[in-house]
C-alpha cells in the first residue's frame, strides 16, 4: 500500500498531471508550438508594476510615475513575463496615465520580443474601477448584496467593465466569493455576506456584468472576472486575515464551494487562490483543491492565479517548502497557472530549472500556458492590446453615476424606526456628529484610489459626505456639526482622536434630532484585523453623550462589518446601516433620512449582539437550545441584534395566501410556490420576498433553514402582487457524510415571512 500510495503521489504531485481537458484554440495551439520553455514560463509570471517603475518606493504616493525602461526591458524582454498587476505607488491614475502605462508595456512586448505576445494587465477594480481617478464607485460588495437586487449588481459589473476597459485594462480581480460568515474577519465587506444562495446569485450577476451575458470578454466593453479567493478564505479560526482555517470537507462543499461552482458555470475566466491554510495545508500547495476539485470536478477551463507572493509564502511563512524552488514546484504541480510573484523574477529561473530536471512536467506547463493564452485570445488582446479612453465617452457619466447612486440607495438598511420617527421633516434642525459624518474615506472603504483607501478624501472631493448631503437637503442653517470623535487620517485606521463631548452636549440643546454617524474608517486585509468587534470606546462615549442630551438620536452605521452596539441600540430612535456605500452613499443616506427615498435594503448577514454569540441564520438547531427546550433561559441563549434578511421600510407589507401546487413531489418534479404580497402602507416601496426551506429530518442534522429564492419587487400603496417560485428536489439538497449532494426523501417546510407550508419529497 505504501508503494502504491507513493506511486499515486508521484503521479499527481511530482509533475502535476491531470485529466482536465482544456479547450484548444487553433491560433493558441500554433503559438504554443513555437514557444521555448523560457517563453512559456514567462507567460506564467505576473509582477507588480512597482518593480517596473522608478522614482519612488512602493508606498510613496507622489507623482510623477515613470516606467523604468531598463527594468521594464528586463521583465518584458529578458524574462518575457506575461502579466502585470496593480497601480504604481499604490495610487489611482487618470485614464490618460493608464493608457500610457499599458501602451508602453504592450509596445515593448509586441515589438521587442520574438513572439510579440501581449501582456495581460490586471487590477482590483472591485466596486467600480477603483484605481482610476474619476471612475464611478459603487457600494462595496456587502452593500451590493444588501440591495438584494440582481439587476443593480449586474449593471454595476457592466459599468465597472466599461470603465476598466476605458482605463486600458482587461482584467479585474473580482468578485469575492468568500463566505462572509464571521464578522471578525476584516474582509467581510468585500463579500456578499453569509448566505450560500445570495453569494451564488450575486456572484453570477457580477460575472455576467463584467464578462457580458455570453461571456464575450473580447467585446471592448467587457473584462475577464477573477473569482477569489478559492477556497475557504473567509473563515479563519482566529477571525484574523490569512490565519489558519479548519474546515471539514463537508462544510467546504456545503457552503464554500457552491458560489464558485455557480460562477464557474456562469463562465468566469479566472480564479485567484486562497492565501491561507485549510486544515494545515496551504491552498496554494493543494492538488486536491486546485486540480481535482476546481479543474477536474468543476471543469474550470480558465486560469488559476496565486494571491500576492503566495508561492514565496509556502517557504517563508507556511514552511511546507524547504526552499523557494521547492515552493514553485509545489504550487505549479498543485495546479497554479500564474504566479503573482510579485517583486522579482526568481520564479521564472526556478521553474525553468524544475522542468529541465523533470520535477515539473512539460505537459503541466503547456496546460498552464494554454489557459493563459486562451484568456488573452478571448480578451482580444492579440488584435487590440490596448484600448483607448477616447473610445469610452460614457466614462464617469451621469448615467453611470445614477446607477451607482441607485445601488447605494437600495443597499441602505433601516434597522430601527421607533414610533416611525423616520423620515424626518425637512424643517427639522439637526446636530450631525460622529467620525463618519464628514469624510468620504469610510464611505468608500478599502480598494478605493489606493489599497487602504487612505487617499479617498483627496480624490473624491467633489462628492458629498453625509454631513454635506444633509446640509444640501435641509439648508446649512439647520445643521450643526460637531464631530465628537475623528479618525486619525494620518495614523492607523483604528486610531481615533477623541473630540469635545461637552460641545456635543451643548450643540444638542438647540436641535430637534441628532444624527450620529459612526462605524469604522477604511482598511483592507490584515491591517483591518481587530482585537474586539465592539464599536470603539470613543464612539460609544459619543453615543452616550448624544443619548443623555434627551434628543432623539438616529444612528447611521457606516462600517464594513457589524460592530457590536448592544448597549446603545435600545436608546436609539432610528438606526440605518449604510455598510460601505461608495461615493453616492452620503446622498443616499440623506435621501432616506429625509424621506426622498424609501429604504429597501436587507441585511446580508446576521448582526450580532455579543462576541461570544457569533452565529449565522443557517445554523443547526442545537445552537438555540433554550428555544428548543422552551423551558430554560440560558445566559448563553441565542441572542442576536438583527436577523439575516431583516430591513424595515417606510411603508408596510403583508404576506398572504402561501400555497403549493402539490403536497408532495418526486424525482425532478417542479413544486410551484405562490404567495401574495400587499403594500398596506401609504408609500410606494420595494420589498424583498425571501423564500426559505427547512429539511425537517435528515441523515446529517439539517440547518434550521436555508434561503432558496428571493425577488425584489416594487408595490404602490394598496397594490398586491402574487409571486411564484419554482423549486425542485435539487434546490433542497445537502452534502451528506459521503460528501455527495443528496436530497433525502422526507418532509420539508417552506417559509416566506411568517407563513409556512409543508411538502414531502419521495424518490
Ligand atoms: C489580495 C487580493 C488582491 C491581490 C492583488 C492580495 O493581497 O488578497 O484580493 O486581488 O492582493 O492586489
Amino acid at each position: 500500500a505504501g508503494l502504491m500510495a507513493g506511486l499515486f503521489l508521484t503521479g499527481n504531485l511530482v509533475n502535476g498531471q491531470s485529466n482536465a481537458e482544456v479547450e484548444k484554440i487553433p491560433e493558441v495551439e500554433k503559438l504554443l508550438k513555437k514557444m521555448t520553455l523560457e517563453e512559456k514560463v514567462g507567460q506564467m509570471a505576473q509582477v507588480t508594476i512597482d518593480v517596473l517603475t522608478i522614482g519612488d518606493t512602493p508606498f510613496d504616493t507622489s507623482e510623477p510615475l515613470r516606467l523604468d525602461e531598463e527594468t521594464l526591458r528586463k521583465g518584458i524582454v529578458d524574462y518575457k513575463i506575461g502579466s502585470v498587476l496593480n497601480t504604481a505607488n499604490n495610487r489611482a491614475r487618470t485614464r490618460e496615465k493608464w493608457h500610457n502605462i499599458v501602451s508602453t508595456i504592450q509596445k515593448m512586448a509586441q515589438e521587442e520580443t520574438r513572439l510579440g505576445i501581449p501582456v495581460l494587465y490586471g487590477v482590483d477594480a472591485i466596486h467600480g474601477t477603483t484605481y482610476t481617478a474619476d471612475a464611478t464607485f459603487f457600494p462595496q460588495q456587502i452593500g451590493m448584496a444588501a440591495t438584494w437586487n440582481r439587476d443593480l449588481v449586474r449593471k454595476g459589473g457592466e459599468i465597472t467593465a466599461y470603465e476598466t476597459r476605458a482605463s486600458s485594462i482587461p482584467w479585474t480581480f473580482s468578485p469575492v466569493l468568500d463566505m462572509g460568515r464571521d464578522p471578525r474577519w476584516p474582509r467581510i465587506w468585500e463579500t456578499f455576506g453569509e448566505d450560500v444562495y445570495l453569494n451564488s446569485q450575486m456572484g453570477i450577476e457580477l460575472v455576467k456584468g463584467y464578462e457580458g451575458a455570453e461571456n464575450e470578454v473580447g467585446e471592448p466593453v467587457n473584462v475577464a472576472s477573477c473569482l477569489k479567493h478559492y477556497l475557504g478564505y473567509g473563515t479563519p479560526v482566529s477571525g484574523k486575515d490569512r490565519t489558519p482555517a479548519l474546515i471539514p470537507d463537508i462544510e467546504l462543499r456545503e457552503r464554500h464551494l457552491p458560489p464558485f461552482r455557480a460562477a464557474v458555470e456562469a463562465g468566469a475566466h479566472s480564479v485567484m487562490v486562497n492565501s491561507g491554510l485549510i486544515n494545515g495545508v496551504p491552498v496554494h500547495a493543494s492538488y486536491k483543491m486546485l486540480t481535482e476539485i476546481l479543474k477536474e470536478e468543476l471543469g474550470f477551463q480558465g486560469l488559476v492565479v496565486t494571491d500576492w507572493k503566495d508561492i514565496e509564502n509556502l517557504h517563508d511563512r507556511d514552511r511546507v517548502a524547504k526552499t523557494q524552488k521547492e515552493a514553485v514546484k509545489m504550487a505549479i504541480n498543485a495546479g497554479v497557472d500564474m504566479s503573482m510573484i510579485p517583486y522579482n523574477f526568481d520564479f521564472c529561473d526556478y521553474l525553468v530549472e524544475l522542468v529541465n530536471e523533470e520535477e515539473v512536467a512539460m505537459s503541466r506547463i503547456d496546460d498552464a500556458v494554454r489557459r493563459i493564452l486562451n484568456m488573452k485570445h478571448k480578451l482580444g488582446l492579440f488584435e487590440t492590446p490596448v484600448t483607448h479612453y477616447e473610445d469610452y465617452p460614457k466614462f464617469g457619466s451621469k448615467e453611470f453615476e445614477d446607477a451607482a447612486y441607485q445601488t447605494a440607495a437600495e443597499s441602505v438598511t433601516l434597522l430601527k424606526n421607533a414610533d416611525n420617527i423616520l423620515p424626518l421633516s425637512k424643517d427639522a434642525r439637526v446636530l450631525v456628529t460622529g467620525p463618519n459624518a464628514n469624510t468620504m474615506r469610510p464611505l468608500n472603504g478599502g480598494w478605493s484610489y489606493s489599497w487602504q483607501g487612505n487617499l479617498v478624501d483627496e480624490f473624491a472631493g467633489k462628492y458629498s459626505t453625509i454631513l454635506e448631503a444633509i446640509q444640501n437637503k435641509i439648508g446649512e442653517e439647520n445643521v450643526t456639526f460637531v464631530p465628537g470623535v475623528e479618525y486619525n487620517m494620518e495614523g492607523k485606521y483604528w486610531e481615533e482622536i477623541p473630540g469635545d463631548l461637552d460641545a456635543v452636549a451643548v450643540a444638542a440643546k438647540d436641535v430637534d434630532y441628532i444624527i450620529l454617524a459612526i462605524g469604522e474608517n477604511s482598511y483592507t486585509e490584515k491591517p483591518g484585523d481587530l482585537h474586539d468587534l465592539s464599536l470603539s470606546d470613543n464612539q460609544m462615549a459619543l453615543a452616550q453623550t448624544a443619548i443623555e442630551s434627551g434628543k432623539p438620536v438616529i444612528a447611521v452605521l457606516n462600517e464594513g462589518r457589524p460592530r457590536i452596539i448592544r448597549e446603545i441600540v435600545p436608546e436609539m430612535e432610528g438606526i440605518l446601516h449604510a455598510y460601505i456605500p461608495g461615493n453616492f452613499g452620503g446622498v443616499a443616506v440623506a435621501d432616506i433620512l429625509f424621506g426622498d427615498v424609501n429604504p429597501s435594503g436587507k441585511l446580508p448577514y446576521t448582526y450580532p449582539m455579543y462576541v461570544n454569540t457569533l452565529v449565522t441564520y443557517d445554523h443547526k438547531p442545537s445552537e438555540n437550545q433554550a428555544k428548543m427546550a422552551g423551558m430554560y433561559d440560558y445566559e448563553s441563549d441565542f441572542a442576536i441584534q438583527f436577523p439575516f434578511g431583516f430591513g424595515l421600510s417606510y411603508t408596510s407589507f403583508e404576506y398572504s395566501d402561501l400555497s403549493l401546487n402539490s403536497e408532495s413531489i418526486s424525482g425532478d418534479d417542479e413544486l410551484t410556490i405562490s404567495v401574495t404580497v400587499t403594500n398596506t402602507g401609504d408609500r410606494t416601496g420595494k420589498e424583498v420576498i425571501q423564500l426559505f426551506t427547512s429539511d425537517l429530518y435528515a441523515s446529517i442534522t439539517p440547518d434550521v433553514k436555508r434561503l432558496r429564492r428571493f425577488e425584489k419587487i416594487e408595490l404602490e400603496p394598496g397594490e398586491s402582487k402574487t409571486m411564484t417560485f419554482i423549486l425542485t428536489a435539487e434546490d433542497v439538497e445537502f452534502v451528506n457524510a459521503e460528501l455527495n449532494r443528496v436530497t433525502e426523501p422526507g418532509e420539508f417546510e417552506v417559509s416566506i415571512a411568517d407563513l409556512k407550508a409543508k411538502f414531502t419529497y419521495t424518490r
